[in-house]
């Protein structure tokens, strides 16, 4: 007795190319169960086999037609059920087939024959069938790609186009596949590019570049083309390139044999004519449609840097070992899908401290809820209060002021005894001795009256209630910012506009600071984040600000009698570095800083060129800003845990704030009843000082500043270890 076995190789329309070649179908035609079929049911699953069963040849046929079983087992021995050689002949005529099997197989219902009969057709027979069918469905993706597909011989004889070739290119494949006809090329590629495009696929490399192609019009197309030579067997040679949408294979004898299909020869003829294609209806035209937007963002000239980042790597990983192409894909996971500067923070179980700061400082607002508008109440700008008027110039700065102010050079200076010495008016003071320690003045030729009203000016602008970001803050940024410009690295890589636009930037920085992060006025929908469009809203108003009430009047504008190109590069210069105090770009600049500046000057003898290179300068202002801005942590721990205090203060009343208003709460662990401050300074330091000062001290070399974090570090850390939420331990 005999059993017909039909193997069928169904051929997948579906462009995406999903080949199965992992689990097989099989599809048993028996009219009843018996030993028989019960084996080749058992074989099936033992060897991974999906497997159906049906009784009638009606029901072999639907199911046939619902899942293309790769193998079809009749029952041949009884044909008073059915006909199992017409059901082969129907499974012939109705499937889409490669190519179809019939074997016979005699009787035998033993486990273990049914079982290798199906391994032996697996391994056998059914192995060439699947390639085949996988060379039919690459190629039936090639046709139905929406990409124009060139496959031509190593000397360049066209072998086939792609019916998207057609449409782009202009030409019938008819004219392009006569005997002999050569890829067309437009005469605007220099010669030496076309000699370096072979002798880089002779040599088996991949060629990448900006290429024109000759449309049959006439008209040369510019597109970035990359060209991928592959080496087949018995010598062939096989090259694929892509060129702005087009994928050129320079391919072997089997291409040829796939343009013999009948099949694709009547489906050649529908797609030849280009404008019966595009008159096709809207389907057709909307793909016509991105076939050419789909060319245009391939020929696009203008490459973002990441972009060509990723094609270095791509072009890496082809001649890597696996370790290292593995290595490359996971980079460029990264790079493809990751905001690149931001450490991306572990679960929110975290030190709820870290989560709150990291959530305050480093997001603007996008969370806002609605019916909680909040407007600060319309600012009326600053002058200058009548009894502030008094320092007409340097020397007339009193005695008892002039006294604390005598060590400024020194990191250890006392800005809270000029605090008290001034009455809350520090930044004018010192902004004075400072600026004319550095010749701002004669820089910006400007007379030592005007910095005076204009120091006083901005200095009213400081909100005196804030208890963090007043002008005593504004004083110490700029104290720090001119500490740090003596730092010789400092002064080999900067000039002297940097010098003093950073000593201007220092003390604008935070003028007119309503004591509230940007999140809560995003969350209010003040009437800055409206302005600033939830985006870095105050560092925003901060340098707009400075420079309104700088311009506005002519008593101190300091910048009046500049040229202008200089106050133009200075005005960049000084809002570049406000804008950088914002710390939701914070590791974006420390990162940059380290990758750009810190790990070249290591690896590098001479560094005269990295220091002064100007995208390299703007980091170092950048860095000297944001470290001078929060530095606090690296002062003497009693300058350190007054400046703990009061930007704590500062939070717990936006706090308060933000309940009383039914706001969101955007730290809520800065709660003045629960908050510990020990552990939200070691958060803070953990989070963003540690690293960037590591960065700046490697730079600048800073060992007293190293030294006061690490005991100020120490001193929160024993404050925490006793429990103690407070910023000192309680009286003996
Ligand atoms: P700025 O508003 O320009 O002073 O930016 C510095 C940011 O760091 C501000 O949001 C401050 O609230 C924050 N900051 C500065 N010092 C500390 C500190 N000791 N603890 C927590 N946050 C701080
Ligand atoms: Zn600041």
């Amino acid at each position: 007795m005999t059993l017909s076995l039909s193997l069928s190789l169904s051929l997948s329309l579906c462009v995406c190319v999903c080949v199965c070649v992992c689990v097989w179908q099989v599809l048993l035609v028996f009219a009843k169960d018996d030993a028989q079929s019960n084996s080749f049911c058992w074989a099936c699953e033992r060897a991974g086999f999906r497997c159906n069963v049906a009784r009638t040849p009606e029901a072999a046929l639907e199911s046939f037609q619902e899942k293309n079983h790769d193998l079809i087992i009749m029952d041949h021995r009884h044909s008073r059920y059915f006909d199992a050689e017409a059901l082969c002949r129907y499974v012939y005529s109705t499937c889409v087939c490669v190519s179809v099997v019939t074997q016979r197989y005699v009787e035998n219902s033993n486990m273990m024959s049914c079982y290798n009969e199906l391994i032996q057709l697996h391994h056998g027979e059914i192995r060439a069938q699947i390639k085949l069918r996988a060379c039919n469905a690459v190629f039936t993706a090639l046709e139905q790609s929406q990409e124009a597909i060139e496959i031509s011989s190593e000397d360049q004889i066209i072998q086939y186009v792609n019916p998207a070739y057609e449409c782009i290119m202009g030409y019938q494949r008819g004219e392009l596949l006569k005997e002999n006809t050569e890829v067309p090329k437009s005469e605007q590629n220099k010669p030496d590019l076309l000699d370096n495009i072979s002798s880089c696929l002779r040599r088996g490399k991949e060629w990448q570049g900006v290429y024109y192609a000759k449309k049959k019009n006439g008209d040369s197309v510019q597109q970035n083309v990359k060209m991928t030579p592959v080496v087949g067997q018995g010598g062939w040679c096989v090259r694929e390139c892509v060129c702005s949408g087009v994928l050129m294979c320079r391919c072997c004898g089997c291409v040829s044999d796939i343009q013999q299909s009948s099949k694709h020869k009547d489906r050649r003829k529908g797609s030849l004519d280009v404008r019966s294609t595009t008159s096709r209806g809207s389907d057709a035209g909307s793909s016509q449609r991105r076939h050419s937007s789909m060319a245009r963002i391939h020929s696009m000239t203008i490459e973002a840097p990441i972009t060509k980042v990723i094609n270095i790597i791509n072009a890496a990983q082809e001649s890597s070992p696996m370790p290292v192409a593995e290595a490359l894909d996971r980079v460029l996971e990264i790079l493809r899908t990751t905001e690149l500067y931001s450490p991306q923070l572990g679960t929110k179980e975290e030190d709820p401290h870290t989560n709150d700061l990291v959530g305050g400082l480093m997001t603007d607002g996008l969370r806002r809820l609605s019916g909680n508008e909040y407007i600060l109440a319309t600012k009326q700008l600053h002058h200058i209060p009548g009894h502030l008027t008094t320092p007409l110039s340097l020397n007339d700065i009193p005695p008892c002021i002039a006294q604390t102010m005598e060590n400024e050079d020194s990191w250890d200076f006392d800005i809270f005894n000029l605090e008290s010495a001034t009455m809350k008016r520090p930044l004018t003071y010192l902004g004075l001795k400072i600026f004319s320690r550095f010749g701002v003045c004669e820089f910006l030729s400007c007379p030592e009256a005007t910095l005076r009203s204009w120091l006083q000016i901005i200095e009213a602008n400081y909100h005196s209630s804030n208890s963090y970001h007043n002008s005593t803050h504004a004083a110490d940024v700029l104290h720090a910012t001119a500490y740090f410009l003596c730092k010789e690295r400092v002064k080999q890589s900067l000039d002297p506009i940097d010098e003093v636009a950073a000593l201007i930037a220092a003390t604008v920085h935070d003028v007119d600071h309503p004591g509230r992060t940007n999140s809560f006025l995003c969350n209010a929908g003040s009437e800055l984040a409206i302005l600033y469009n939830d985006t870095a809203v105050l560092e925003s108003h901060h340098a707009a600000l400075a420079f309104q009430i700088t311009t506005r009047d002519d008593k101190c504008n300091i910048f009046k009698n500049m040229e202008r190109n200089e106050y133009r590069t200075l005005r960049q210069a000084v809002i570049d570095m406000v804008l950088a105090t914002e710390m939701t770009k914070h590791f974006e600049h420390v990162n940059k800083f380290v990758n750009s500046i810190n790990k070249p000057l290591a690896a590098l003898e001479e560094n005269g060129s990295i220091l002064t290179a100007p995208e390299n300068r703007i980091l170092v202002k950048r860095m000297l800003i944001k470290c001078a801005d929060i530095s606090n942590p690296c002062r003497p721990l009693e300058l350190c845990i007054e400046w703990a205090g009061r930007i704590s203060e500062e939070y717990f009343a936006q706090t308060d704030e933000e309940k009383q208003q039914g706001l969101p709460v955007v730290m809520p662990v800065f709660d003045r009843n629960t908050c510990s401050i020990p552990k939200s300074q070691i958060s803070f330091i953990d989070y963003f000082i540690t690293d960037m000062f590591d960065a700046w001290d490697a730079f600048a070399d800073l060992p007293n500043l190293m030294q006061h974090l690490d005991n100020n570090f120490k001193y929160w850390k024993s404050l925490d270890e006793k429990k103690l939420h407070s910023l000192r331990p309680p009286p003996e």
